[in-house]
């Protein structure tokens, strides 16, 4: 695009066509299907030789003005839009891997998708290695003939590891291997992994994309041609997002500039706190200077993000009696939305690891995930600091 504009920019004027009405905010085509003029402008669509909607499980209006906001922001070719994160994470793989191929995968990744690397994918034969955060300096040599994709989050959840994206890049091109990328933590605002050489990059739209705890939604973008494959596995198989759902995501991401600045401006505050904190051991964010990755994470992010974690002292006990002694802050499974939100990893989202997997991407007993909302920061530091003190 020519015309290209900053990021907050096309987050707010891309627009689809207005109708006869003349809205100011894009209308909402809640419509299962399109009506065709005549019997060749049918065949002509579904012969792809027009660009028009047919049926609201392979496009809609308001499905194709979210995607093109993230498209943009991301600085993606193409991209398709899905129910869930988690739709858009199987769809990708069921669109662009087959029996016998390989995944090299970095080890702390969201629990649904370590179900799908454990449980699923290996039903059609497609294998999984993990690698630890440091490892990624010698995942070359794990690379195997077979390996299609290497796939890493960044900040991971809940232990915000750092992995360097421009290092995965170069590997990655060297090898012939795609690169697919989970953006959530980040959002295109704070991170764009294609400029790295990521050839997809997935998202949750759940979490700070809506931001208000409203919705479900997913996105994929990257190459056209790749895109062009999951765009067509998604059709056949029907994770689409609702075009109401998008409505909701296309008007979130015209805000989400504004709310991540403020969102990472609360979580470095709660972070700063916490480190100096007597009932505390360990604190992570990606934009403390105690963080291991602090180097790639300033080279690579725009701001820290919302998602800080920290020890509290005490394992498993210390943990959910901090949980239950949270005033106004919510015990929630969601992240990224207005409501700062506390979980305790150990007992519930990661639950159903094993101890030594559970360590191994770092969750210990105490270990306390905060994401952290857009109440007012004095509020927040002092719900925190009554349930430790
Ligand atoms: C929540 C989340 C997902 C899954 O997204 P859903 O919208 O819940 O399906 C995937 N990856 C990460 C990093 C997430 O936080």
């Amino acid at each position: 695009m020519s015309d290209k504009k900053q990021i907050e920019t096309e987050a707010i004027r891309q627009q689809i066509t207005r109708s006869a009405h003349g809205e100011h905010t894009s209308a909402m085509y809640v419509t299962s299907s399109f009506v065709f003029d005549d019997a060749e402008d049918m065949r002509a669509s579904f012969a792809e030789e027009k660009e028009k909607n047919i049926y609201s499980r392979f496009s809609n209006p308001n499905n194709t003005e979210f995607v093109d906001k993230v498209v943009s922001m991301e600085g993606a070719e193409s991209g398709y839009a899905f129910a869930s994160g988690m739709a858009a994470i199987f769809s990708t793989f069921g669109a662009l891997l087959s029996s016998g191929d390989h995944i090299l995968s970095a080890r702390s990744v969201f629990g649904s998708t370590h179900a799908l690397f454990t449980k699923y994918l290996p039903k059609w034969q497609i294998e999984t290695t993990y690698f630890n955060i440091d490892e990624v300096a010698t995942i070359a040599s794990l690379i195997k003939p077979n390996t299609k994709i290497i796939y890493a989050e960044t900040p991971t959840n809940p232990g915000l590891d750092v992995l360097d994206l421009e290092f995965l890049g170069e590997i990655a091109k060297k090898h012939g291997i795609l690169l697919v990328i989970d953006n959530c933590f980040a959002t295109p605002y704070l991170q764009q992994p294609i400029k790295y050489g990521a050839d997809i990059v997935v998202h949750s739209a759940t979490k700070l994309m809506d931001g208000q705890g409203r919705v479900l939604g997913g996105v994929a973008v990257g190459r056209s041609d790749l895109i062009r494959e999951i765009y067509l596995f998604s059709r056949n198989t029907g994770p689409s997002l609702s075009p109401f759902n998008a409505w909701i995501l296309s008007k979130s991401l015209e805000t989400l500039a504004v709310r991540v600045d403020k969102h990472c401006e609360n979580a470095l505050a709660v972070a700063e706190y916490l480190e100096n904190h007597d009932e505390v051991n360990q604190v992570r964010y990606p934009f403390l200077k105690s963080h291991p990755q602090y180097e790639i994470a300033k080279k690579q992010m725009k701001k820290g993000g919302n998602i800080v974690s920290f020890e509290v002292k005490g394992g498993t006990a210390g943990g959910r009696n901090f949980l239950d002694k949270i005033k106004m802050c919510s015990l929630s499974a969601n992240l990224g939305d207005t409501r700062t939100i506390i979980t305790h990893p150990a007992s519930s989202t990661h639950s159903k690891l094993s101890v030594e997997e559970r360590l191994g991407v770092g969750i210990s007993d105490g270990l306390i995930r905060v994401s952290v909302g857009l109440e007012n920061i004095s509020d927040i530091i002092e719900d925190i600091s009554q349930a430790l003190n």
